[in-house]
């Protein structure tokens, strides 16, 4: 079975990475590289991007409006309100999946504090029209590159617009180890107020579950256990498809957590492949552009002129989620069905008919570099009989 995610490292790196974690200087490496690479000063690493983003809130210390797109992931809005603020959303676009800079206009207001210019799934958004729009008011714009990580918007890395940007080195992310976000900004003045609440806080570094969950993960995703782990789960359980989820309001204790040590070094060892990575999977996407398009009943993501994803996975919309889905899985490919919740309903609110549209269309074909390009388009020539199956 082909599974929605594989982790990025290798068993080696994994082993290599404890090893050298022991060494020290691996967050200090970690942070001038990524400085190196997205040209900007100052690099703040934390356990996760939404971790990075709550240390950017506090540090900004201007309570109110945080807008953002409402398909999106929940800890986003979490993070913003642990933090303090109060989530605001804007509807989406049903052929980019993001907000436009209508809509966003349209919500603008001196009480919005940031704007979030995410890239979801990798795929860059118009930060520089975001920019526009809301250059008249006094906010902050933050780009969400938490799954975007190498993507390109008109020849620049998304993360170099913004004020301040987020990335992730989770799981199903770019690059994965398992646990990981950086921060990442040219501000001076917020740099040294995240720098001063990085130091207050101070918890133990998490190696061992960085390593109890990357083997696990690394030997769940051998094909023959995944199958079976999967037969095993689908008997008891259906998997759901759309859902209202709670947006947790308690936060977590001890939420500002610095990134393990051997997760910083399992991001700095697949920073060496970084170019491979993306390539390949910017090949599959193409394959499954050209192969998949025109297909009745099955659309593609729309990307922004003179944009390179990052593709975390490729989003594509049907009809029926769940037939769709369980076609493919009888067929050996697993699919992802993020994100199936709209995070507006999850805060009560009505009024974002295409996240929630969204939500009950959106499945990821899978773009992990260990999938090959026959696996690809088999995956195309599975997906072309479901079309065939239905008519
Ligand atoms: C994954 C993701 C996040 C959260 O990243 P974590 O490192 O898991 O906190 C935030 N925003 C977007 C768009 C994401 O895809």
């Amino acid at each position: 079975m082909i599974p929605r995610f594989a982790p990025t490292y290798s068993y080696a790196d994994l082993l290599r990475a404890l090893s050298e974690s022991r060494l020290g200087h691996g967050a200090e490496d970690l942070r001038q590289r990524l400085a190196g690479l997205f040209g900007l000063k100052y690099v703040f690493l934390f356990e996760a991007a939404r971790v990075a983003l709550y240390a950017l809130l506090k540090a900004y210390n201007r309570p109110g409006g945080v807008l953002m797109p409402a398909y999106n992931c929940i800890v986003v809005p979490e993070a913003v309100h642990f933090a303090g603020y109060r989530p605001e959303f804007v509807d989406i676009d049903n052929d980019s999946l993001n907000m436009t800079v209508e809509t966003l206009s349209r919500s603008m207001s001196s009480r919005i504090s940031v704007v979030l210019a995410t890239h979801l799934f990798g795929i860059p958004c118009d930060v520089e029209a975001v920019k526009r729009a809301v250059q008249r008011y006094d906010a902050l714009v933050v780009e969400d590159a938490a799954p975007a990580l190498g993507a390109q918007f008109r020849g620049r890395l998304a993360g170099t617009f913004g004020d301040a940007a987020v990335i992730s080195f989770h799981s199903s992310k770019v690059i994965s180890a398992e646990t990981g976000g950086a921060l990442l900004t040219d501000n001076e003045e917020l740099a040294r107020r995240v720098e001063s609440l990085a130091e207050a806080s101070s918890s133990p570094h998490g190696n061992i579950r960085t390593l109890a969950t990357g083997m696990a993960r690394k030997t769940a995703t051998r094909p023959w256990i995944y199958s079976a782990a999967h037969r095993g789960y689908r008997i008891i359980r259906d998997e759901r498809m759309y859902e209202v989820v709670p947006g947790r309001t308690e936060r977590p204790s001890a939420f500002l957590k610095p990134c393990p040590d051997l997760s910083i070094r399992l991001v700095l060892r697949q920073l060496d492949r970084l170019n491979g990575i993306l390539g390949q999977r910017r090949r599959l996407a193409q394959i499954y552009c050209q192969e998949l398009s025109g297909l009745p009943g099955l659309s593609l993501p729309v990307t922004p002129e003179g944009s390179s994803p990052a593709w975390i996975q490729f989003p594509i919309q049907v009809g029926d989620k769940r037939a769709f889905y369980r076609h493919m899985q009888r067929h050996g490919v697993d699919l992802t069905w993020t994100y199936r919740y709209s995070c507006a309903e999850s805060y009560g609110l009505d009024g974002f008919p295409n996240a929630q549209m969204a939500a009950k269309r959106v499945l990821g074909l899978p773009t992990h570099p260990s999938l090959s390009e026959v696996q690809a388009r088999y995956i195309c020539r599975v997906a072309k009989t479901y079309r065939a199956s239905m008519s």
